[in-house]
């Protein structure tokens, strides 16, 4: 009954369409669920908390302005707690990308630098990216840090300590090395999973050699001969690409496209406006590198009668607040906007598409009096011009003014659209995320 409904409405609306009649509800037939699944792209800001949203928001668009993300129409807020490696009954309050990225990616809550493996046992945990694939759904991974990066890695990797990257970088993971019968660094597990396209940063990772002394390959080769299309700059990205394909575009992470005076210590950096610092050419943009995974993902959804999973991150908000820099922490967060823009004008045309748009942690910033107030604020502090013409403050005071600024532990926003986004409002905790998706997907009931 629900199919044949649906299909009355497609064939009504493309009828509307023919006769060029305005007004035909497309939003009937997307926002219900497809018996064969729903598509399930998300959207990750690292580090994109409250505090860091505002302060986007009031340099971008003006105090009363949305950004793009804040339109869709589902609002939500997650909890993102770890837990003790030692103790795992103890919650961690605050937690890392790792943890955070391994919450989503198997609905079970680690410990700080863990991937996907349970505290204390090490145990690995299936990924949603994992469960994809046994079910034939295609699956993209899409970053602007080092794919090897937690984020993006906790969906491909199970390994204990998220630094282990590449088989050169195995010091914390020794009993991983694969000539020792491990599973591989996150390079090597990311090649052995074989998922449809994951594109970023990183490619230093996959110049590094494994096998041992014996027959040692870089990395790069051995994805050759596994049958990836292998792409390293913008240009080789567009036209078509066989899957599975790997991006491999930096070095390491993305270069940051906004520049400006990091934050100094009372009375700060600026006033100041922030600059264009021009990424190379070489690497794409965010909304590039999700244009085509869209492209792929679609097709290969379209011809297996499946939906996708696609995950994308603006990874470099977060590197960003870590070194107290809030013009380029902005200009990432635009970057990230932008592509959320891209994402839910794909999800509104294609239709059957659970879009949701978060954060894994709050950050450091905070938004606090112009110095000339009178409060002596202890950490590092920046006033910008904003778009609309004010000065907006911006303090980091996590950390001794010299150290990395930390994450936070209150609580992050979550913006859906599309079939089950109303599960994600109101509070939750972000191990829900793995059961929305799992249940959008067709993976459980
Ligand atoms: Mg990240
Ligand atoms: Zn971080």
């Amino acid at each position: 009954m629900k199919l044949r409904q649906r299909t009355a409405t497609v064939l009504l609306c493309s009828l509307a369409a023919a006769v060029a009649l305005a007004g035909c509800n497309a939003r009937r037939i997307k926002e219900r669920p497809s018996p064969r699944g729903t598509n399930v792209i998300l959207l990750i800001g690292d580090g994109l908390g409250d505090a860091e949203l505002a302060a986007a928001r009031n340099y971008l668009t003006g105090a009363g302005g949305h950004l793009t993300m804040e339109k869709l129409p589902v609002l939500g807020r997650m909890t993102t707690y770890a837990v003790v490696e030692n103790a795992p009954h103890l919650p961690d309050y605050v937690v890392d990308s790792a943890a955070s990225a391994t919450a989503w990616a198997t609905g079970k809550k680690t410990s700080v630098g863990r991937l996907s493996t349970a505290p204390q046992t090490g145990e690995p945990l299936a990924t949603l990216a994992e469960l994809s694939r046994a079910a034939g759904i295609p699956v993209g991974i899409v970053t602007t840090a080092e794919i090897t990066d937690a984020t993006p890695a906790a969906l491909a990797a199970h390994i204990n300590a998220r630094v282990c990257q590449g088989p050169n970088d195995l010091a914390f993971c020794p009993e991983f090395r694969r000539e020792s019968g491990g599973l591989g660094s996150i390079a090597e597990q990311i090649l052995h999973q074989r998922f449809e396209i994951v594109l970023g940063g990183g490619r230093r990772r996959f110049e590094q050699h494994w096998g041992g002394l014996g027959n040692p390959q870089a990395l790069l080769d051995t994805a050759h001969q596994l049958g990836f299309t292998v792409v390293t700059t913008t240009s080789q990205l567009e036209g078509p690409l066989r899957p599975p394909v790997l991006g491999l575009f930096a070095e390491g992470d993305f270069d940051r496209l906004w520049k400006g005076e990091p934050a100094r210590p009372y009375p700060g950096s600026g006033p100041q406006r922030c600059q264009p610092a021009g990424r190379p050419p070489e690497q794409p943009t965010l909304e590039e590198m999700t244009r085509k995974a869209l492209e792929i993902l679609d097709q290969l959804a379209r011809e297996r009668g499946r939906p996708f999973f696609l995950q994308v991150e603006g990874a470099n908000i977060d590197k960003s607040a870590h070194a107290a820099d809030p013009c380029a922490q902005i200009g990432e967060t635009a970057e990230f906007d932008r592509t959320v823009d891209l994402v839910w004008k794909y999800a509104q045309e294609r239709g059957n598409t659970l879009l949701v748009v978060t954060a894994d942690h709050a950050h450091a910033t905070q938004i606090v009096p112009h110095p000339s107030a009178g409060a002596h604020f202890p950490g590092l502090l920046s006033t910008l011009v904003t778009n609309e013409g004010a000065l907006l403050t911006v303090g980091y005071a996590t950390n001794a003014p010299a150290g990395s600024q930390t994450h936070t532990g209150s609580d992050v926003s979550v913006f859906a659209s599309g079939p089950y986004s109303e599960q994600l409002a109101g509070r939750h905790d972000q191990t829900e995320l793995f059961v929305v998706f799992a249940r959008a997907l067709g993976l459980r009931e």
